[in-house]
């Protein structure tokens, strides 16, 4: 096994010295050059390591040398087009207690009576500066003091409030984040939530910051220091303002914290947003703490840390299905209390965006996930020795069907729809989805492989002597296999698609395209891929996904039904979709939201929104009905009623 340097990350022992020693090469100097540019790639754009890894390297430096200059100035100077604006009250940087014995170091020191602690999101700072109750500016991080107005693309983000109902003057404070959700579903050739979230927001158009939310976790008054009693009081003050809190809760007792950060870091995984440890302050809020460079009366309680370097050897390609999924053999790293020499690397596109070679030293991370992925290029000697030696080869042609693969960036697979890998895949599926647990693994492949049964439906005219004959199995256990198999089962329309395997297209997903009004298999088949992909939060390629899936199987499917076994249950009576079937268009400005927020409430309500004026529109929102706007009277002539937003918040149920 390959020593690196920073290969033993176990956090336990961050706080020994001996831990961190200098690679060859990695003198102080290389550290605080290191550190300086990926500070600026960090507050200029998008962040090109993650923020562990930037700790390993700020932790060393501090071991080696505590008074480095670098270690005591924040970000570097804004370089890109944004205006820039100062910070009401400078953002420091957070002080960091790695482990549960430096926090019970720093939690003896303040000795707080009561700990206020809060998820610690992992995304990028934003404050909201307000004047009166309106939103004036948002300022990203930049130094600390300065940072980027980005005050319009920020009015797009989900969770910031144009307008308080209150005359308040001075900064909400939150993050910038994204979920995984929305990062699963269009922004996967990002290398994670945080990254995806720091290119959109700095984009000159905007963009995309629709697909992004601002979570809350501090505010401060203007010119008044007392506004504020302490640090509970502020978080009931913005969720009162209707603002996005992160999670809080609070501890009088420093080894009930650390018990919680254990109980959080089991639950990151499921949680919807990226978070990367806990962020402790003593209740008592302390102006002229908040001031400094580094507070020391909060702490950044990280989870224990995740990330390993190593070097790239080889990538494999793990087939499941049509699709062939690049998998990276490192040379063995330990990670998270694990030895790991696999990890996963999405689809080619990530390949593509890191700029991976066979030699690449790269960053392996283990963020709650059970699989670890690499995320990234390991930071220059982090990993000595590391050569890059050649391009990675990927397969071109389907090893079941010889057909050449298809290179959709986000995924590399077969396309023949008759290719045997996926077909067994979806029998598997199918099988897994109705729990038809007697019929094991390896008579379905037997079955298979004789072409005995060659689609779901053929599961349907199985006999029990067939069956018997195949495993050579008792009459009795044979019988059994057929019983579970022709039990009467009535699925939910979302299930049934689902169970024909359609890539990434699981039931949740078919859940929304159900609850979106495409309730029945009719409905469903005469669907478009435009149509489909209006469904909220669906997207262009899954819509097609769809679309083809259930044009290949469709005759399998109609043999399924035609057994009489399975069926499809009738939809549910709907209360949660009043919109629906109903398209709604803005024109001009809405008084009361964005016309993001009109969007997603209209969709989340079951109606679908059109940016144009077109002859099936249900209704025109607008400012002034009585306006001859080029919009307005194009409704007029085609007879579509035009609604004010009085009216139209009627509709909603809002008002
Ligand atoms: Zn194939």
């Amino acid at each position: 096994m390959k020593k690196t340097p920073t290969q033993d990350t176990n956090p336990a022992n961050r706080h020994e010295p001996k831990e961190f020693p200098a690679a060859p090469g990695q003198t102080v100097e290389t550290l605080e050059a290191q550190i300086r540019a990926y500070q600026a790639s960090y507050y200029n754009g998008e962040a090109e390591i993650s923020d562990q890894e930037f700790d390993l390297l700020w932790d060393t430096l501090k071991q080696l040398k505590p008074n480095s200059p670098v270690l005591h100035r924040i970000g570097a100077d804004a370089l890109d087009g944004f205006p820039k604006a100062r910070h009401l009250i400078p953002m420091g940087s957070q002080d960091k207690a790695a482990n549960p014995e430096e926090f019970r170091e720093w939690a003896a020191k303040i000795a707080p009576e009561t700990f206020v602690v809060q998820y610690k999101l992992d995304g990028a700072s934003l404050e909201l500066q307000y004047e009166q109750g309106k939103l004036l500016r948002a300022i990203t991080r930049g130094d600390g003091l300065v940072g980027d107005e980005i005050t319009r693309n920020a009015r797009r983000m989900a969770g910031v409030i144009p307008e308080l109902n209150i005359p308040f003057t001075g900064g909400v404070r939150g993050e910038v984040v994204m979920t995984r959700q929305v990062w699963q579903e269009r922004y996967r050739e990002k290398a994670n939530c945080r990254n995806a979230a720091n290119g959109l927001m700095r984009r000159k158009d905007g963009e995309g910051c629709e697909d992004l939310s601002l979570i809350c976790y501090d505010a401060a008054a203007a010119g008044d220091d007392r506004y504020f009693q302490d640090e509970l009081e502020k978080v009931h003050w913005l969720k009162a303002q209707g603002f996005r809190v992160t999670e809080t809760k609070t501890f009088t007792d420093a080894e009930a914290v650390i018990a919680y950060r254990e109980e959080v870091a089991e639950q990151r995984a499921s949680l919807p947003v990226d978070i990367d440890g806990l962020v402790v302050k003593d209740r008592k809020t302390d102006m002229a703490d908040l001031r400094r460079d580094r507070p020391e009366r909060q702490i950044a309680f990280k989870f224990a840390l995740e990330v390993a370097y190593s070097i790239l050897r080889t990538v494999e390609w793990s087939e499941s299905g049509s699709t062939y999924t690049p998998i990276g053999v490192v040379d063995p790293v330990r990670l998270a209390g694990t030895t790991v020499q696999r990890a996963n690397l999405n689809n080619p596109d990530m390949i593509r965006s890191l700029g991976l070679k066979i030699g690449s030293a790269v960053s392996v991370v283990k963020r709650g996930e059970i699989i670890p992925k690499i995320e990234g290029l390991a930071p220059a000697g982090a990993v000595p020795g590391a050569l890059e030696t050649q391009d990675i080869p990927f397969p071109t042609t389907c090893g079941s069907c010889g057909t050449l693969l298809e290179d959709g960036g986000t995924r590399l697979y077969c396309p023949n729809p008759g290719c045997p890998k996926r077909i067994l895949h979806r029998i598997q599926k199918w099988v897994a989805v109705l729990d038809i647990r007697e019929l094991g693994e390896k008579l379905l492949r037997q079955l298979f492989d004789t072409k005995r049964i060659q689609g779901i439906s053929d599961l349907y005219t199985l006999t029990k002597e067939e069956v018997a004959e195949f495993e050579r199995m008792g009459d009795l256990s044979a019988a059994k296999v057929i019983r579970h198999i022709r039990t009467q089962r009535a699925l939910s329309l979302a299930a049934f698609v689902a169970g024909f395997d359609f890539e990434g297209v699981g039931e949740t997903i078919m859940e929304k395209v159900v609850a979106a009004g495409f309730n029945t298999l009719d409905k469903l088949r005469a669907a478009s891929v435009e149509e489909l992909a209006e469904v909220y939060g669906l997207g262009d390629i899954t819509a097609q996904t769809i679309c083809t899936g259930l044009e290949e199987t469709a005759a399998d499917m109609d043999k399924v039904l035609a057994a009489g076994i399975i069926s499809i249950a009738p939809p549910p009576p709907d209360t949660t979709q009043p919109l629906r079937g109903l398209s709604f268009c803005f024109t001009g400005e809405l008084s009361t939201m964005k016309r993001s927020e009109a969007s997603q409430k209209v969709k989340a309500l079951g109606g679908t929104v059109k940016s144009t004026v077109v002859k099936d529109l249900s209704f025109l929102v607008t400012p002034d009905p009585e306006s001859g706007s080029s919009k307005n009277k194009k409704a007029r002539d085609w007879g579509i009623p035009l609604i004010s937003e009085e009216q139209f918040l009627a509709k909603l149920g809002t008002s």
